[in-house]
């Protein structure tokens, strides 16, 4: 066995020769003068040395400055055993504040030396086995069990009470992705902490829960089911409540998905994925915090999952089409500009329509480069037409709310009008408001910053949201709009004329023209152009085309 190496750090050399000579039997010595000598030899091979013998009154440097030094580089691991005159306890004292790990007396006593030597080695060695121990089983943010070890530990309860039934669970944050571009990562990862104090805190008590962090904002939780969701219900709720005194101006919603454990021997990833299925229930319905795995829901997270899988190879691809509607003015029944609307052409699967596939990535996180990519490829047609020297006319584009809660924004739509040399008015921006942010500031800031900039703001689906009329009232839009889907169909009292008539008149009195969307029929049109709207979308007058079909800008 190589023997391990002791520094030894003293400025008599009558004390280096003796500790020398009681060690090299057993162990390698190195020997240098003062702290400055010592520090140097730590610094070029501090994994060679096992321990280091310190005298504190040296010249150049002393002890404790070299602990000090020590501790600041975070060489902790290495223990430090300072050598003292046999009644300095304040010196003792000192060196433990400063890191020492023990102490000998002058003059040294041979066996006393060797034994706190060896035990200080040894200590040393089995606190960097746990160190890499505890780094391999925890997540450094939380400190939690990372996800390999949760399911090694539900393994465990599994297989040591085959008598008892259980529940797995994943638990996450509705919208986590939409809150870490809004507030930013750090914020993100305090409410990551935040969430895996909650889970700790129930778990309390708890002797068969075992818990830990999956990945992001998602943890996994396997507990004792006595059958009926009850408790469970209550225990979220808890949490709920807590999350919802964490931050007044953000709706933080928590999702629980689980999975009743039908067999003692079920794979525990197998457990996990059943209850991830169930955790899409309770997305996007207010209120719903628990869903249970059931079969049905199995096969449509299949499909979303091969859509996940394969998204970031369809955007290098450029699997993703712009397609163009036009909008026509009423008054002249021309095109007056466009809406770009995204298709997917997948090799095999053919056009897949945009409702499949944005949820998901909205879902997911991916949605910010797809709008990104869109909006690029909307700027390069409309450059293409420019030195074409053809009429211009603006094209609108949608902002999905994650890319709306960038607060880099207006900069990015800034330089991208920019590299494409078109003015920034001939880009409109539908932006959709959200029912998750109960205090729009971030997004007045957006939005004013993109109004500087020069763009032209649409407030999308008007009226079908949470608190349109409130929005307005904080948020300036140019332009309103509405989509005849949302207004009540079939109603013979003709409500939803009327509602309609008094939103473009109510428009047109803040100085906002209005574009009315879903158009189908003559009569509706007719009808819009008695009520005052300006501009009209619809299949009436077009269906999306591809854009690079448009003969001229509409
Ligand atoms: P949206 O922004 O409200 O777009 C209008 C949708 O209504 C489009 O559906 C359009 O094809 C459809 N539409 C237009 N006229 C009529 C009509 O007369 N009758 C009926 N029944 N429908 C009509 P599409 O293209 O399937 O898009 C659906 C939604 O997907 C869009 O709703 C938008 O929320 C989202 N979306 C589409 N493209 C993008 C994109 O590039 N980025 C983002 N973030 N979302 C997009
Ligand atoms: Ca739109
Ligand atoms: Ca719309």
């Amino acid at each position: 066995m190589n023997k391990h190496t002791v520094l030894i750090v003293e400025d008599e050399p009558v004390n280096r020769k003796i500790l020398k000579k009681i060690l090299q039997d057993q162990y390698e010595t190195i020997e240098v003068e003062n702290g400055a000598a010592a520090w140097d030899i730590l610094v070029r091979q501090k994994d060679g040395i096992s321990a280091v013998l310190l005298d504190i009154v040296m010249p150049v440097m002393n002890g404790y400055e070299l602990l000090t030094k020590m501790q600041e580089a975070h060489m902790e691991d290495i223990p430090v055993i300072v050598t003292t005159g046999a009644t300095d306890e304040d010196a003792e004292h000192k060196a433990l504040d400063v890191g020492a790990w023990d102490f000998v007396t002058k003059p040294y006593n041979a066996k006393a030396l060797f034994s706190r030597l060896r035990n200080a080695i040894a200590r040393s060695e089995l606190s960097a086995y746990e160190k890499s121990r505890y780094i391999l089983e925890h997540d450094t943010l939380t400190g939690l069990y990372n996800r390999g070890k949760t399911f090694a530990e539900t393994r465990r309860l599994l297989d040591s009470h085959p008598d008892k039934t259980f529940v797995f669970m994943r638990v996450d944050i509705d919208h986590f992705a939409l809150f870490n571009t809004s507030f930013g990562e750090r914020e993100g990862d305090k409410l990551i902490k935040f969430l895996a104090q909650c889970i700790a805190d129930e778990a309390k008590g708890r002797p068969y829960c075992v818990y830990g962090r999956i990945n992001a904002d998602v943890f996994g939780v396997c507990d004792l089911y006595g059958g009926t969701p009850d408790e469970l219900l209550r225990r979220i709720e808890r949490i709920q409540e807590r999350l919802t005194r964490y931050r007044q101006d953000y709706r933080l919603e928590v999702s629980v998905g689980a999975f009743a454990i039908d067999a003692p021997g079920r794979n525990v990833e197998d457990c996990y994925f059943r209850a991830s299925v169930a955790a899409q229930n309770c997305k996007d319905k207010v209120d719903t915090h628990l869903s249970f795995y059931d079969k049905s829901s199995g096969e449509r997270l299949a499909a979303e999952v091969a859509i996940a899988n394969e998204m970031q190879t369809a955007l290098e691809q450029r699997q993703f089409v712009v397609y163009l509607q036009p909008k026509f003015d009423v008054a002249t029944e021309q095109a007056c500009g466009a809406e770009a609307l995204v298709r997917w052409k997948h090799p095999v699967k053919g056009m897949i329509p945009p409702g499949e596939f944005i949820p998901i990535f909205e879902k997911n996180g991916f949605i910010p480069k797809l709008d990104y990519y869109v909006w690029e490829e909307t700027c390069r047609m409309l450059s293409q037409w420019q030195s074409e020297g053809r009429t211009m006319y603006p094209v609108s584009v949608n902002i999905s709310r994650i890319s709306l809660y960038n607060p880099q924004l207006a900069e990015m739509m800034t330089e991208l009008v920019k590299t494409y040399q078109i003015p920034p008015s001939l880009l409109h921006l539908e932006v959709t408001e959200s029912a998750y942010m109960t205090n729009p500031e971030l997004m007045e800031g957006t939005i004013r910053a993109l109004h500087e900039a020069g763009f032209t703001i649409m407030m999308d689906d008007f009226g079908s949201g949470y608190s349109s009329l409130n929005t307005l009232k904080r948020i300036r839009v140019d332009v309103l709009k509405v989509d005849m889907k949302f207004l009540p169909v079939k109603d013979e009292a003709g409500r939803g004329e009327i509602i309609l008539s008094s939103v473009i008149r109510m428009a047109n009195w803040l100085g906002m023209s209005v574009v009315v969307e879903g158009v189908e029929t003559r009569r509706q049109r007719d009808f819009l152009a008695g009520a005052g709207c300006d501009f009209i979308q619809g299949f009436y007058y077009s269906k999306p085309i591809p854009g690079r079909n448009m003969r001229r800008p509409i």
